[in-house]
């Protein structure tokens, strides 16, 4: 109401609307069937990382539509893209995900339910971060257009945010190097904006080699490769008791022979290794490395390993991190209808002792500073540029990311919601950084003597290139 007073005294007075007299979260709340529309057709595909192809495609088309010139396949990755509206000024980016995980597929219903011939699911919600960001990013368009406010808003399509650090390619690019401030967000059981750290984490595949024989018949003619993952895994499970607070090192054997009564002669384990600190991870490598050679070397096998994925920590911005929590709070958490409600309560029944008030689902949680104990490839555009996110609560109170109780959230009512209330306050914080160089200025010096006069970016995954068939 208000919006349409002041619009219609501003068209009176026949001069260039100033940024005070459009409301940016107006402009996204004009887009909710646009979020809800994009959230559903891509939690349907739901897209493995870097085979994203439909899914990218259809935020490129609705952006094009918008007026946005559109860069696809950036950093050597065919769903990566760039999307820009607006000539001059600062560069605001949005960054938007839209990759799904494999093995765990669930309809839209309260109680489990496996969809029979789907093999991935939305359990991290990305769904709704593509939806939201691409809804925010055409709202501050539609803002800065009719405002004239100077300045170039972005829409980041970043690939692959699971196991495939899409992002650390796209920094590694030097795409964000002109952009003055980016934002994220993504789906959870709870609104918050938070400044919460994440690990720095890097993964590596560490493939043993060694002699088939019949286990019974001739074993002396064998050697195991199964003995030399064995053999590694021991040692750096002793090694757990010499590294510093919040190391976390976790792994699966992918391969380990198919029967007993042959000796395999391939296994693989798959290895996470996870610390606050950069130079951390970097330090625990090469322990890691040395302990895969000498289970090679006791066991008669040969290893050669890949690092497949890395991510710095995030870089946390507090100058940002209050601005976004206060436009959290000027837009307000997810209400439910008495039907969502119903919905709602039979998620929460699967949850005992775990639930959750659903309250939470409305209120803001209360700013503060954390450490994090997830990763995410956003720790690298983070370390390239002020970089500020917040959380919505998309999932029922009491849900964890990568459940099938989050798969069903991200394909309902709820979890659209939850994208919706992102958008606008993303849009939000669009609007006030570029209207407001004073906020800008403080977020870069905070970021400046945050990482030091004399940084200079790593990547965790060194020079290899994106992994774009790790989900074939
Ligand atoms: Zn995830
Ligand atoms: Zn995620």
């Amino acid at each position: 109401m208000k919006t349409t007073v002041l619009f219609a005294v501003a068209a009176v007075l026949a001069a260039p609307l100033s940024a005070e007299t459009l409301n940016p979260a107006a402009e996204a709340a004009a887009q909710e069937e646009r979020t809800q529309r994009v959230a559903q057709q891509l939690w349907d595909w739901a897209e493995l990382g870097y085979l994203e192809t439909r899914s990218s495609g259809l935020l490129q088309d609705e952006l094009q539509q918008e007026g946005f010139a559109i860069e696809a396949g950036v950093a050597d990755i065919p769903t990566a893209f760039v999307a820009e509206w607006g000539t001059g000024g600062p560069v605001i980016a949005i960054l938007a995900e839209y990759d799904a995980l494999p093995g765990i597929t669930q309809s839209a219903s309260p109680n489990r339910d496996p969809v029979a011939d789907k093999h991935a699911g939305h359990a991290c919600g990305h769904n709704l971060f593509g939806a939201g960001s691409l809804t925010a990013a055409i709202a501050t368009k539609r803002w800065l257009e009719k405002t004239g406010t100077p300045g170039r808003i972005r829409l980041y399509g970043t690939p692959a945010e699971e196991g495939g650090s899409g992002k650390v390619y796209m920094t590694r690019a030097g795409l964000f190097d002109d952009v003055d401030v980016a934002l994220h967000w993504h789906a959870a059981d709870e609104n918050t904006a938070a400044a919460r750290t994440s690990l720095a984490n890097r993964s590596g595949k560490f493939r043993f080699r060694g002699v088939s024989a019949h286990a019974a018949g001739a074993p002396e003619r064998g050697r195991s490769a199964l003995d030399g993952v064995e053999a590694m895994n021991m040692m750096v499970n002793m090694m757990r008791e010499h590294t510093t607070m919040d190391t976390r090192i976790h792994y699966v054997i992918t391969e380990g022979g198919a029967a007993p009564n042959v000796v395999p002669d391939f296994a693989e384990v798959f290895y996470y290794v996870r610390h606050s600190d950069a130079d951390e991870v970097r330090a625990l490598w090469p322990r890691l490395e040395a302990a895969a050679r000498g289970a090679a070397l006791g066991t008669g096998t040969e290893v050669e390993w890949e690092i497949i994925h890395g991510n710095n920590p995030l870089l946390v911005n507090e100058t940002l991190a209050r601005t976004m929590d206060a436009k959290l709070r000027q837009v307000g958490g997810v209400d439910y209808t008495a039907e969502e409600r119903a919905w709602a309560e039979e998620i929460a029944g699967t949850f005992g002792d775990a639930a959750e008030p659903l309250e939470n689902a409305v209120e803001i949680q209360p700013y503060e500073t954390s450490l994090g104990y997830g990763s995410t490839d956003v720790g690298d555009v983070s370390w390239a540029t002020p970089t500020v996110g917040l959380r919505t609560a998309t999932w029922v109170p009491g849900t964890s990311a990568h459940s099938w109780q989050a798969v069903a959230a991200s394909g309902h009512s709820i979890g659209h919601k939850g994208a919706q209330v992102a958008a606008e306050a993303v849009a939000l914080m669009a609007a006030e950084l570029f209207s407001n160089p004073e906020l800008r200025a403080a977020a870069r010096a905070e970021f400046e003597a945050a990482r030091g006069t004399d940084y200079e970016y790593v990547s965790l995954l060194g020079d290899r290139d994106p992994p774009l068939d790790f989900r074939r």
